[in-house]
């Protein structure tokens, strides 16, 4: 078996110093129809039809949502393709070859910011909903019925944490766009009310805390803290963020609006303030490339859309055979590892991972407990992972399978090189 959970040297070192690099211009993009929300479309376009950044192409259809699909580049359809998406799943994606010129749709317009003052909640969360914004880290859940909360919200949080080993866009993000992430907190803040907005990140990193509290400076009149938490994993997990950078500690399976919390992630922030201010859908995101098997890691700004394959070469390739290599999607603890390459960024494709295939051989459990003890939800994978072996439903749903937040750690521990995580991902799908 191959464990994507062993390789976790800081990697982040080799992207995070450098510029970003901007890939804004492919010649195609191909923008996902279905999602697993999502699993049917509709088009309003065909083949040879002319369409704009930010115009409407279609709808994403599921039971309980329908989110729009908006062009990202300026150019021609050419017609609905297979790709991998970030699940590692084959989906029919819409391929708009890029005509170069960036024309935007007539939608897309700047509001003047005494008007976005001027703004109601209802008017915040229709053009979030409208512009199909969901969290840009990883988990996708839709921004609107997170901003349309009824809970009375005191503190805004927002998760510039990025714990996962090998990523930076995020910090990259920040270091080119802060101005973004604050004006978005704001937006948000004005949305439900809140006094106070908190930016989470990690004490370690001085650069960005500096670049942080100098943009602090601009927005005195904003009760808005930077919260220096800890530098371990899994520091990221909302609820460990909550308790390290407002004390509030918010109970496995419960919501945070419920103790006056609303957290975002700080690429979603920043797609807030787009929306808001230039009426703009997500077209563009940070990604990084990294791996010990890619060789010019890197950060890059790129349209959402754009072939994995491409970046990759744009990244001087591999270093060796792509079939002796795993291509994950997302971090090296929660990520995704895809059957090719032939994979596409989507709006929360925040990394894309070139490692070196290592077969790890799984030995029996010894019993040695680590997996429990460094579960952060408390819950016993190894009770469950023998509970799932034997099908035994009942127990799974006793051991609180459904509180595990697949952070991999249990995976990552084992002394037997169990993939442990897999097991208690199977147990979730068992109990529903
Ligand atoms: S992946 Fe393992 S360690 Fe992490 S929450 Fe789930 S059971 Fe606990
Ligand atoms: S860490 Fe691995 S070996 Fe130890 S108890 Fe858990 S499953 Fe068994």
């Amino acid at each position: 078996m191959i464990s994507k959970a062993k390789r976790v040297s800081d990697y982040k070192q080799l992207t995070k110093q450098l510029p970003s690099v901007r890939y804004v211009d492919p010649e195609f993009v191909y923008l996902t129809l279905m999602n697993n929300r999502c699993t049917d479309y509709t088009l309003e376009v065909e083949e040879g039809d002319s369409v704009k950044v930010g115009e409407i192409l279609g709808e994403k259809c599921g039971s309980f949502f329908e989110t729009p699909v908006y062009s990202t580049v300026s150019g021609t359809v050419e017609g609905v393709v297979k790709k991998l998406d970030q699940n590692g799943l084959e989906v029919d994606c819409l391929k708009i070859r890029n005509n170069f010129k960036d024309e935007t749709h007539e939608s897309i317009t700047d509001r003047p910011d005494a008007f976005i003052k001027a703004m109601s909640k209802e008017d915040i969360v229709d053009i979030v909903k409208e512009k199909a914004l969901v969290g840009l880290g990883g988990a996708a859940f839709p921004s609107y019925i997170k901003l349309n909360t009824d809970e009375a919200i005191h503190t805004v949080v927002i998760n510039a944490v990025e714990c996962e080993p090998y990523l930076s866009s995020d910090y990259r993000l920040i270091m080119d766009q802060p101005e973004q992430i604050f004006k978005g907190l704001i937006y948000i803040m004005q949305t439900v009310s809140a006094p106070k907005g908190v930016i989470a990140v990690k004490k370690t990193k001085k650069a960005l805390i500096e670049v942080l509290e100098r943009e602090c400076e601009r927005y005195k009149d904003y009760d808005i803290k930077i919260a220096k938490v800890k530098d371990y994993y899994p520091q990221g997990w909302e609820n460990a963020t909550f308790k390290e950078a407002v004390g509030i500690k918010v109970p496995v399976g419960e919501l945070p609006m419920k103790y006056g919390l609303l957290g975002f992630n700080v690429s979603t922030c920043a797609s807030i303030y787009e929306a808001i201010k230039h009426n703009m859908p997500i077209t563009k995101r940070y990604l990084t490339i990294n791996g010990d098997a890619v060789n010019f890691p890197q950060d890059i700004r790129v349209r959402v859309g754009t072939s994995i394959r491409e970046l990759i070469k744009l990244c001087d390739g591999y270093k060796e055979d792509i079939n002796k290599l795993e291509v994950i999607i997302g971090g090296p603890m929660m990520g995704v590892a895809l059957p090719s390459d032939d994979a596409i960024v989507t709006e929360t494709t925040t990394s894309v991972l070139i490692l070196k295939s290592t077969e790890y051989k799984e030995e029996p459990c010894v019993r040695c407990g680590s997996c429990v003890y460094s579960c952060p939800v408390d819950i016993t994978p190894v009770s469950i992972m023998n509970a799932v072996k034997r099908n035994d439903k009942k127990s799974v749903e006793l051991l609180e399978a459904n509180k595990c937040i697949e952070c991999g750690l249990c995976a990552y521990v084992c002394t037997s090189k169990i993939h442990v995580t897999d097991y208690v991902r199977k147990g979730k799908n068992l109990i529903g």
